[in-house]
């Protein structure tokens, strides 16, 4: 499939990194390193002071979105997500190089953030209140709108209210919004759902789906890495601000995020991240929306 076109790209570039290295870069990881912070100091308790004492974080993210999240043959993921990530983590004085990524698809995002298991989760992940009894969100740092995907030649589908009439079977990932949004166009039966959306291209390429439902960003990657096989349908019908998943009520590290966030607009951080991956496909570069209150 396509998205290997991708990978094999990342892994040219990992080829390519050690000759960079020569020239002055420390280190061999994929995508940008933000400059880590050397004066970090937090606060006794906080859980910037534990990462920043501990010198790594865990972070959450998806392996199977381009221009978000895309895990490369060299074990590192690339893509606007990560690029947050990192730009949190250099906040907190740990380079790109001690983060330890986790795939964390659509459904299991709440559970490793209560359980633990990752510090943080950036992972296109709309901030929601149904989410927000569990855990809580910084941000929004970007906002999304769902959308559909179909074959290039596809022009029966136009938009979720033609979905019915073509009886269209529909394929999304299992906890996600989509998933949940989209049943108020379809029959229940019409609905197809995988752990990760790179399973829905798959199936809308061997014909067992006809429209694979996201946001527009996840589609819009899926749609570059399928080199003219997918199109996007184009008219999103939701409105996704996407948030950094933490503990729920842990507020001083949510005010953390904000600042870091402020401050990479500010710095020109915010725009390069997006620049470096998205923004290679994305025709315009976001502001960083208005940031909710940490609650
Ligand atoms: N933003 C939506 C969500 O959080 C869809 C993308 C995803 O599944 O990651 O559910």
């Amino acid at each position: 499939m396509r998205l290997r076109g991708l990978m094999v790209g990342a892994v040219t570039a990992a080829l390519v990194l050690p000759l960079a290295a020569c020239g002055g870069s420390d280190s061999g990881n994929s995508g940008s390193n933000p400059p880590v912070a050397t004066s970090a100091a937090f606060e006794d308790g906080t859980t910037m002071k534990k990462l920043a004492d501990a010198g790594t974080v865990k972070v959450g993210t998806k392996f199977d979105q381009p221009l978000f999240g895309l895990k490369g043959l060299d074990g590192k993921p690339v893509g606007f997500d990560v690029e947050i990530a990192k730009i949190i983590a250099a906040k907190l004085g740990i380079s790109a190089d001690k983060i330890e990524w986790t795939e964390t698809p659509s459904k299991v995002r709440e559970e490793v953030i209560e359980q633990g298991k990752v510090d943080f989760v950036v992972a296109t992940y709309t901030i929601n209140d149904a989410r927000k009894q569990r855990v809580s969100f910084a941000g929004p740092y970007y906002e999304a709108g769902q959308d559909l995907m179909v074959k290039k030649d596809n022009s029966a589908i136009t938009g979720p209210d033609s979905l019915k009439a073509a009886n269209a079977k529909v394929c999304s990932v299992t906890g996600s919004t989509p998933s949940e949004n989209i049943k108020k166009y379809i029959d229940p039966a019409n609905l197809v759902l995988f752990d990760v959306y790179s399973k829905c291209a798959d199936a809308l390429r061997t014909g067992q789906v006809d429209v694979v439902t996201t946001d527009n960003v996840i589609l819009l990657g899926l749609v570059d890495a399928s080199k003219g096989e997918f199109k996007l349908v184009g008219k999103p019908f939701t409105k996704e601000p996407y948030g950094i998943g933490i503990k729920k009520a842990d507020t001083k590290f949510c005010e953390f995020i904000h600042e870091t966030l402020e401050e990479a607009a500010g710095n020109g951080g915010y725009e390069k991240a997006w620049k470096d991956t998205a923004g290679t496909v994305a025709p315009n570069t976001p502001k960083l929306p208005t940031l909710a209150t940490c609650a």
